[in-house]
C-alpha cells in the first residue's frame, strides 16, 4: 500500500469504527484501532466538515476530571431512493446508511412503455422525498430495479419479455428524476439487500457468498459473492427460471418447453384461485383436495429447483420472493423433499434460509447507492 492507500484504509477504519460503536472518543478510537491521535483527530474533522457524524455531545466527567467529546454516528447523513417497477407495481423506500426504511410507497399502477408511466414514476420519487423532508445535498441517488435482465454498466434493458421493456435505458426510466440514477436488474437488488441485511451492517464485514433464489410470478436466481453480485460474461449469472426442470414440459415466457419457471411460478398456484395468491393458501389451508394435489405437485418442483441450485452452488442457499410469504407452514415437507434429493445426506436446514427482509427489491436498489458511498468514503 502507498501513503495514499494508508490514508484511505485508515480514514476507511475509522469511519467503519464509529459507525459500530455508534459513539466514540477520540481516545477509544485511536486505541481501537492503534492510530495515532492526529491521524484520528484529521479524519474526525473531515467527517464533522462533511456532516457524517456529530461532535457536540460531553460524555460524563471521567474520575480524572476529563471531560471528552465523543463523536456520534450519523446514520442519516447519507440515504438512497430505491424504486421497484413490476408489472403490476410500482414500490419506493428511502434508505439510511444502515439499511434502515426511513419511508415507503407502494401504488398499484401497470407497466406501461410510455413517456406517462416514466413521469409517474419521477413524480413518485419526488413525491416521496419531499414528504420525508430530506435535505437534497443528502441524496446519493436512486437505484432503478426492474423486471427485466440488465446490463447494469450500460444502463439497458437486454432482454424483457415479462414486462415489455426490453431495449429501454436508465435514460428512459430517469427522465423526469432529477438525480443520480443506476438501472439494476431486480433479483439482483433482492439478493443484494438479503445478503447486505444479514451481514454485520453491509460492507463493515464484507458480504457472505449466497445464493438468493426468487420465487415469486416469474422465477429467478442471483449469485451473491463477497463484493456483491456475479454477474458472468453473460450478465445473467443465476437465471434458474430457464434451466430446464422437464424436458418437453410447458412452455416459459422464453418460448422454450419445460423451463423450470412456469413450474415453480407462484401464478402456477394462483391460477386456480383467479389470480390470487392468497386465496390458494387459505383453501389449502383448509384442506381442500384439489389445492392440496396441485401444492404437491407444485413442492416437489419447487424441492427439485432448490436442490439443484444447491448441487451446483454448494454454499448457502435463501428463498425470497412471494413463495416465501406463505412458506412457514410448509417449509419442514419442503426441506424434507429437498433432503430425499441430496445425494450427500445433507440437510437443507442447513443451508436453506428463508428471507426475512420486508421491501428487499427497493431497499436493494437503493443499497447499491449505499454501498458505493461506503466504498469511497
Ligand atoms: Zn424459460
Amino acid at each position: 500500500m502507498d501513503s495514499r492507500d494508508i490514508k484511505i484504509d485508515n480514514r476507511q477504519r475509522i469511519y467503519r469504527y464509529i459507525r459500530k460503536k455508534k459513539v466514540a472518543t477520540k481516545k477509544d478510537i485511536a486505541t481501537g484501532l492503534g492510530l495515532s491521535l492526529p491521524t484520528v483527530t484529521q479524519n474526525l474533522k473531515r467527517f464533522l466538515e462533511n456532516g457524517l457524524i456529530s461532535g457536540e455531545e460531553k460524555l460524563e466527567i471521567k474520575s480524572d476530571g476529563r471531560n471528552p467529546v465523543a463523536y456520534r454516528y450519523l446514520n442519516e447523513a447519507k440515504v438512497a431512493v430505491g424504486v421497484s417497477s413490476t408489472r403490476n407495481h410500482i414500490r419506493l423506500a428511502l434508505v439510511d446508511i444502515d439499511g434502515n426504511i426511513m419511508a415507503s410507497v407502494e401504488k398499484k399502477h401497470v407497466f406501461e412503455r410510455s413517456g406517462k408511466y416514466m413521469k409517474l414514476l419521477g413524480r413518485l420519487v419526488q413525491d416521496m422525498v419531499d414528504a420525508a423532508g430530506v435535505d437534497e445535498s443528502k441524496l446519493l441517488g436512486v437505484g432503478i430495479a426492474v423486471t427485466g435482465l440488465v446490463d447494469e454498466e450500460a444502463g439497458k434493458v437486454i432482454y424483457g419479455k415479462i414486462v415489455d421493456n426490453e431495449g429501454l435505458t436508465r435514460e428512459d426510466y430517469s427522465k423526469y428524476i432529477p438525480y443520480p440514477t443506476k438501472l439494476i436488474h431486480d433479483t439482483n437488488a433482492y439478493g443484494f439487500c438479503e445478503v447486505w441485511l444479514s451481514s454485520d451492517m453491509g460492507s463493515i464485514t464484507g458480504l457472505p457468498d449466497a445464493f438468493y433464489v426468487n420465487i415469486s410470478n416469474s422465477v429467478g436466481g442471483a449469485m451473491l459473492r463477497g463484493e456483491g453480485v456475479f454477474l458472468g460474461d453473460g450478465l445473467y449469472s443465476g437465471e434458474i427460471g430457464h434451466t430446464t426442470l422437464v424436458p418437453g414440459g410447458l412452455v416459459c415466457y422464453c418460448g422454450h418447453k419445460g423451463c423450470a419457471d412456469p413450474y415453480c411460478s407462484v401464478e402456477r398456484l394462483s391460477s386456480h384461485t383467479g389470480g390470487e395468491l392468497d386465496a390458494f393458501f387459505e383453501r389449502l389451508a383448509k384442506g381442500d383436495k384439489k389445492m392440496r394435489k396441485v401444492w404437491d405437485e407444485y413442492l416437489d418442483y419447487v424441492a427439485m429447483l432448490l436442490c439443484n441450485v444447491r448441487m451446483i452452488w454448494g454454499g448457502s442457499v435463501i428463498l425470497g420472493g412471494y413463495l416465501r410469504d406463505y412458506i412457514d407452514d410448509y417449509a419442514e415437507d419442503l426441506m424434507d423433499r429437498i433432503d430425499r434429493r441430496n445425494p450427500f445426506g445433507e440437510k437443507a436446514s442447513g443451508y436453506l434460509y428463508l428471507s426475512n427482509n420486508r421491501k428487499p427489491v427497493e431497499t436493494g436498489a437503493a443499497l447499491y447507492y449505499i454501498k458505493e458511498f461506503l466504498d469511497k468514503i
